[in-house]
């Protein structure tokens, strides 16, 4: 085994420097624990960036694996294989709007699909190219492709990297009056958002917003795409985050706990937009991977088990109350929210600029912990995370904020 010290150099000296790990060396995990190869141990409340839903090492995922590694690893999309076909069906059905679904291997790589497809869409109804508008919110995250990065309505991602494309516009979150206006003069070709903003800072639809935006793409012939990249696969507590504003989107995009920690991502297409690109039209050599999606097709199952919702619902009350209760001690946060397990505290003005310090001070005491931008830090462990993993959890972060406070 490398000396840790040894490795950090290699990271710090080999990797293009566009993130700032936190300084350990990860070697072993098992469900919510974590281990660093130099032994100590960690309770995971970031899960991947909201990727591994079932935790490291999920037995049954390590199962479908280990079992369709013997078998097939890739035949590309020239060749039929029997895994994702399989998905491909359970996501149709398990979605209860889509007709057809698009395999590919990431976030950005389904939002591009997305991007794509509206295009497309607008352009079999004849409309000129400047009618094909995509509108998207301020403070959302959909990728970091040129496409993805230009819907993605945030500055600090897209600086440097014009010309950008074109036929983008941005609007207010949970604005609808916004949103009426950048929809008047009917050049939308769709409206692109997230049930509960993620990188951005874990800000939820407000109640009636997704509805009153599928209102406005009816009565200007524009589609809903709904980025459930972070919010989809249980993790607001139902199997599907837009199940809960009672809305029926065009298309869904989906990634992150789908592989529940193998890369896959996909493109959900409702009927209405399904049948839009043909042969030809678009691709991806890796989407739809065998392994993959063998590993997805358990996933998906036990996601949208009752026995996952409960327990969401069960822990994000334990989390709430956890953070209440270090709240009423330190007096850092002006306010938790968030869904299910996707939770935001966000820092008072006082702690402003801080949540990275707090990462820090979480990880040296055996916490594993993201921020959503500089503000607030988000909360987004496995969807089956245990009683006593998160009681231990808290115990460190309130360990970790003291010292923050100290
Ligand atoms: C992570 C994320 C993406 C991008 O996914 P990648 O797999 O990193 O390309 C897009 N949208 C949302 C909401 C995300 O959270």
């Amino acid at each position: 085994m490398s000396q840790t010290s040894d490795l950090l150099a290699l990271g710090r000296d080999y990797y293009l420097p566009v993130y700032k790990p936190r300084e350990t060396i990860l070697a072993r995990g098992q469900g919510s624990r974590v281990w660093d190869q130099d032994g100590r141990e960690y309770i995971d409340f970031a899960a991947g960036i909201a990727v591994c839903g079932l935790g490291h090492c999920n037995p049954e995922l390590t199962a479908a694996l280990v079992e369709q590694a013997g078998k097939l690893w890739h035949t590309s999309n020239v060749f039929y294989s029997e895994p994702p076909l399989l998905l491909a069906k359970e996501l149709v059905e398990a979605s209860k709007f889509a007709t057809r679904v698009f395999l590919c291997n990431s976030g950005a790589e389904a939002n591009e699909a997305a991007i794509k497809l509206t295009r497309k869409w607008a352009a079999s109804k004849g409309r000129a190219a400047d009618r094909r508008v995509i509108v998207t919110f301020k403070g959302s995250f959909h990728g970091r492709t040129m496409g993805a990065v230009t819907a993605t309505a945030q500055p600090k991602y897209q600086e440097g990297y014009e010309p950008l494309p074109g036929g983008f516009r941005y609007v207010d979150f949970n604005d609808l009056a916004q949103l009426e206006n950048a929809m008047a003069s009917g050049d939308v070709a769709s409206v692109m958002l997230e049930p509960v903003q993620g990188e951005g800072g874990v800000t939820p639809a407000a109640p009636g917003f997704l509805q009153g935006v599928r209102a406005l793409c009816d009565r200007h012939d524009a589609l809903l795409i709904l980025d459930e990249i972070q919010a989809g696969m249980g993790r607001t507590g139902t199997l599907f985050a837009h199940w809960q504003d009672e809305v029926t989107p065009d298309i869904v995009t989906l990634a992150k706990a789908l592989g529940g920690g193998f890369p896959i991502g996909a493109m959900l297409a409702g009927p209405k937009v399904a049948e839009i690109m043909g042969y030809g039209a678009h691709g991806t050599t890796f989407g739809g991977n065998p392994l993959a999606a063998a590993v997805a097709r358990v996933a998906l199952k036990t996601l949208a088990s009752d026995g996952i919702a409960a327990n969401v619902r069960k822990q994000e009350q334990a989390l709430r109350d956890g953070i209440a209760a270090i709240n009423a001690e330190l007096d850092l946060f002006s306010e938790v929210r968030g869904r299910g397990l996707m939770l935001g505290a966000v820092l008072k003005p006082a702690y402003a600029g801080r949540a990275g310090e707090v990462l820090d001070h979480a990880a040296a005491n055996g916490l594993l912990l993201l921020q959503a931008g500089p503000d607030v830090l988000r909360f987004v462990p496995a969807l089956n995370i245990g009683d006593g993993d998160v009681a231990e959890g808290l115990k460190r972060l309130r360990t970790a904020l003291a010292k923050l406070v100290a």
